[in-house]
């Protein structure tokens, strides 16, 4: 695309951060809006200096305005451990603060890309999933605040765009994973990652055979930035890997690529805990022309080493924001 200024909500966390850094690298004006509740400053002190990036600290349950032809709206914590921890928030999050993005992208005319996520299928009784299921979620369980809070900013953004004229693109996006990831977020690949490194027990949580597909963050970077561009109209669409794999797999692809020798030590299945789920990413190849390029072991190789290199750092220099301090990276 021409060169434009476009907003990153949640542009300090992980995907926010390499999206960041790719739209700098297309010519853009970058704007980063952050309250790094779970995004870190680090992530982003790179591009700093950077004469087209600007940071600014705010939360996107209080309204803002700003000069943008594209907002990518990312701001809401992701894994189930942050977004559990405050689940008031994070309903207000995901609806208030889209919201918010919504009315700002109206103000100024701007094209709003949101980033919805596969959990809107829940527990799917469809495998594997495409835009046109509806899901099967538990709108009183534990995930329920992030899931249906999703679910509603499909809505609101679904009803701006035919209320109000606002162009939407609604990115339904899989389990991604990749450098940056937070080192105690709870999820598979960075707890089990953290685990391997230390050579601590890798905790699979059931029996392991529960499935999920993962997509490196560079595949997703590039198809969030053409969905962004692309001629199309508001239907939400699958961003993902379609490669399958069960929690026990990569369990083991993460022990074998680290040299680790940690044993596997089983724990409860969380409540609500999806049993499989892969993207039908059929309307992404025919309206993107995309598919994602990152094999399983290249992506994951690339991820370790990232990890290696932070948890080398001394202590303190992994900033987190306060209100996470203490949490387990082991997860729920
Ligand atoms: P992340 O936690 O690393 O990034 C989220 C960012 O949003 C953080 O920098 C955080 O500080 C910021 N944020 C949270 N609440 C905010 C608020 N009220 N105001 C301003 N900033 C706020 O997570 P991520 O994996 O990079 O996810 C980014 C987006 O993609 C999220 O909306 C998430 O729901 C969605 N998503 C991610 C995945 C995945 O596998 N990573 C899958 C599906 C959907
Ligand atoms: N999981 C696991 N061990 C962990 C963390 C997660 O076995 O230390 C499992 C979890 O129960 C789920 C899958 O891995 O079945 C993916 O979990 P994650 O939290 O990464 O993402 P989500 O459940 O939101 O897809």
């Amino acid at each position: 695309m021409a060169s434009k200024r476009v907003l990153v909500t949640g542009g300090a966390g992980f995907i926010g951060s390499h999206l960041c850094e790719r739209l700098l690298d297309e010519g853009h004006d970058v704007l980063c809006m952050d309250n790094l509740f779970t995004g870190q400053r680090r992530n982003i002190e790179h591009l700093l200096g950077h004469e087209r990036f600007e940071f600014e600290r705010h939360d996107v349950n209080e309204p803002f305005v700003v000069e943008a032809d594209r907002i990518f709206h990312l701001a809401c914590p992701a894994s189930p451990v942050h977004y559990q921890r405050n689940p008031v928030r994070t309903v207000r999050t995901c609806v208030q603060g889209t919201m918010h993005a919504l009315e700002a992208a109206r103000e100024v005319g701007a094209r709003l890309f949101i980033a919805s996520t596969s959990e809107v299928y829940g527990d799917p009784a469809v495998h594997p999933q495409t835009e046109d299921y509806w899901g099967h979620v538990n709108p009183i369980g534990v995930r329920a605040c992030y899931d249906e809070g999703k679910r509603c900013a499909e809505a609101l953004a679904i009803s701006y765009a035919t209320q109000y004229g606002v162009q939407v693109r609604i990115a339904r996006i899989f389990n991604t994973y990749g450098p940056r990831m937070h080192e105690n977020d709870g999820r598979v690949v960075s707890n089990f990652i953290v685990q391997a490194l230390r050579g601590e027990p890798l905790t699979l949580y059931g029996d392991g055979r529960q499935t999920r597909s993962f997509c490196y963050v560079d595949d997703l970077v590039e198809a969030a930035v053409r969905f962004m561009e692309a001629d199309t109209d508001a239907t939400p669409m699958n961003l993902g890997n379609p490669q399958e794999s069960t929690i026990e797999r990569i369990a083991r692809a993460i022990k074998d690529l680290s040299n680790s020798r940690s044993e596997t030590v089983l724990r409860p299945l969380p409540q609500d805990d999806p049993t499989r789920r892969c993207p039908d990413i059929s309307r992404a190849g025919e309206l993107l022309g995309w598919e994602p390029k990152t094999g399983l072991e290249e992506g994951l190789l690339r991820t370790i080493e990232d990890f290696a290199r932070r948890l080398s750092l001394p202590e303190g220099a992994l900033d987190t924001h306060d209100e996470l301090e203490g949490m387990p990276h082991a997860g729920v």
